[in-house]
């Protein structure tokens, strides 16, 4: 079976410690609020974010993103 499932995105924000690397990372997917604390665009991207939903979780320094397989 091929089917992976829908990408969905999980975000334990009481961690986010501001500093952006997800915004830059994955911009259609993650935005900062005014304070810098990720926001979620989008928590159940398409497919083609995948490599860059990576890249954010890989470069965010406090573990703040994960994703959920449903
Ligand atoms: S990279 Fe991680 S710590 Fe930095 S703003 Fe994004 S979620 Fe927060």
């Amino acid at each position: 079976m091929s089917d992976v499932g829908a990408m969905r995105i999980l975000l334990d924000v009481d961690k986010c410690i501001a500093v952006g690397q997800c915004l830059l990372a994955a911009p259609k997917v993650f935005d900062l609020d005014d304070s810098g604390i990720v926001v979620l665009l989008d928590s159940m991207p398409p497919e083609s974010e995948r490599p860059a939903v990576m890249n954010a979780i890989t470069r965010c320094p406090a573990d703040v993103i994960s994703l959920a397989q449903d």
